[in-house]
C-alpha cells in the first residue's frame, strides 16, 4: 500500500487539483479544485473571506480522519486547517489551543506538562477542531466534557463570535456544528493538573489496547468507527456498540472491491488494495447497513462522512454532504 504524502506544507499557497487522497487518513477522494492548508486562526479566517469575497463554495476539514472523500473530487475549495505546532495558552484558568493542532500531539504535550482531562483521547487522529466539531470521545470520556468555549467563525458571512459549552449542545458524537454549521478556529478548555507519571501510565495504557484493537491508519488506511453505536434503551443502560451489532449480524467477512471489514473489529472498514475507492467503501457501508437490518433488524446510522458526489440508493442519501455541487 503507497503511503500518501501528508506534507503539504502549513500555510500553502492555493494548490489546484491535488487528489483528496492526500489528505485523509483513508487515503481515498480525487482532486479538490483548491487546496489550502492554513495553520492559524488568523490565516483560517482570510481564506473564509477570500472565498466568500468570490461567491463560491468550500469546505473546512481538518485531518481528515472521519470523512471519505468521492472518488470524482470535490468542485469546491478545500481549506485544510492543520498545524504541526502545539502551541497552549492559560486564559482565565482555560487552556487555549488552535482547532488546527493535532488532538494526538495535544496530548501528549499536557502528559508531559502535568495537565490531565484529555488522555482519554490518546491516539485519536486529527485536529482539536475536527474532535470538537463531532464531540470525538473514548473510553466513556468525549472531548466536549473539557470543552468551555470554542471560537466560531459563520460559513455564511465570515463573522466570528465565542460561543459557550452549553451554546455547543454537546452529546454522543454530536455538537451544534452538525446541524448549524460553524468552523471551529480557536478552543479553550478547562483542564485539571494532574501527576505526569500516572497520566503516562495511562496513556500508554490506552495507546497499547488502541494498538491491539484498532488498525494503524499509516499501514491500514481507514477513518475509525464506520458506524454510531445504539442509543441506550433506557436511563442508566449503556448503550449497545455497533461492532456487536455487526459481528452477530455476520457482517465481520463482508468486502467490496478493494474495502475489506477489518478482521478484529466489525465496525471498522480498511482500505485493503491501492485500488479500492471511496465507492467501495460506501457500497460495504451499504452492505453493512443491510446485514444489521436485515438479520438484527437495527437501523445503524454511519458516524464517518461522505463528502461529494456518489452512487447513491434513496437509504444512503442522508449519509452524503454534497459539497460545492
Ligand atoms: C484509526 C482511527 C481511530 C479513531 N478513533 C476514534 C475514537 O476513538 N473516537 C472518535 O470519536 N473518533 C475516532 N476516529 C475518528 C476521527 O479521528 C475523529 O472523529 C476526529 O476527531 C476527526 O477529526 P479530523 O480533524 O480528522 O476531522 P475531519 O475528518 O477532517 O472532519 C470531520 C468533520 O468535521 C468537520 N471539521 C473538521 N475541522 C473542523 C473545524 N475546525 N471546524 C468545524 N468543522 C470541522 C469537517 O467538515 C467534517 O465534517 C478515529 C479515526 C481513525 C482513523
Amino acid at each position: 500500500m503507497s503511503a500518501p504524502s501528508l506534507q503539504i506544507a502549513e500555510d500553502s499557497a492555493v494548490l489546484h487539483h491535488v487528489p483528496l487522497s492526500r489528505v485523509t487518513t483513508f487515503q481515498l477522494g480525487g482532486p479538490a479544485r483548491e487546496l489550502v492548508t492554513v495553520a492559524a486562526p488568523e490565516a483560517l479566517w482570510r481564506s473564509v473571506h477570500d472565498v466568500l469575497s468570490r461567491g463560491e463554495p468550500f469546505v473546512v476539514i481538518g485531518g481528515g480522519s472521519n470523512i471519505v472523500c468521492s472518488d470524482e473530487g470535490l468542485p469546491c475549495r478545500v481549506i485544510r486547517y492543520v498545524s504541526d505546532r502545539v502551541e497552549m495558552a492559560e486564559e482565565n484558568g482555560a487552556w487555549c489551543v488552535a482547532g488546527s493542532v493535532g488532538l494526538d500531539r495535544i496530548v501528549e504535550r499536557c502528559v508531559a506538562d502535568g495537565i490531565g482531562g484529555l488522555t482519554f483521547a490518546s491516539g485519536i487522529p486529527g485536529t482539536l477542531g475536527g474532535a470538537v466539531a463531532g464531540n470525538a470521545g473514548a473510553f466513556g470520556a468525549q472531548i466536549g466534557d473539557c470543552v468551555a468555549q470554542v471560537e466560531l467563525i459563520d460559513p455564511a458571512t465570515g463573522g466570528v463570535r465565542v460561543c459557550s459549552r452549553e451554546e455547543m449542545a454537546f452529546a454522543y458524537r454530536y455538537s451544534r456544528i452538525r446541524d448549524r454549521g460553524g468552523i471551529i478556529s480557536r478552543v479553550w478548555m478547562i483542564l485539571p493538573n494532574g501527576p505526569p507519571a500516572h497520566l503516562r501510565q495511562e496513556r500508554e495504557a490506552l495507546l497499547a489496547l488502541r494498538r491491539e484493537k484498532h488498525p494503524d491508519w499509516r499501514a491500514q488506511p481507514c477513518a475509525g468507527s464506520v458506524f454510531r453505536n445504539l442509543e441506550a434503551s433506557g436511563p442508566g443502560a449503556r448503550r449497545m456498540a455497533a461492532g456487536k451489532v455487526l459481528e452477530e449480524s455476520g457482517a465481520g467477512a463482508l468486502r467490496v472491491g478493494g474495502a475489506a471489514v477489518f478482521v478484529k473489529h466489525a465496525n471498522i472498514i480498511v482500505k485493503e488494495t491501492d485500488s479500492c475507492t471511496a465507492q467501495d467503501v460506501i457500497d460495504l457501508v451499504w452492505c453493512m447497513h443491510n446485514k444489521a437490518q436485515e438479520k438484527m433488524k437495527i437501523s445503524l446510522t454511519p458516524e464517518i462522512r461522505f463528502l461529494g458526489r456518489f452512487r447513491a440508493v434513496p437509504g444512503q442519501a442522508a449519509w452524503i454532504t454534497g459539497v460545492g455541487a
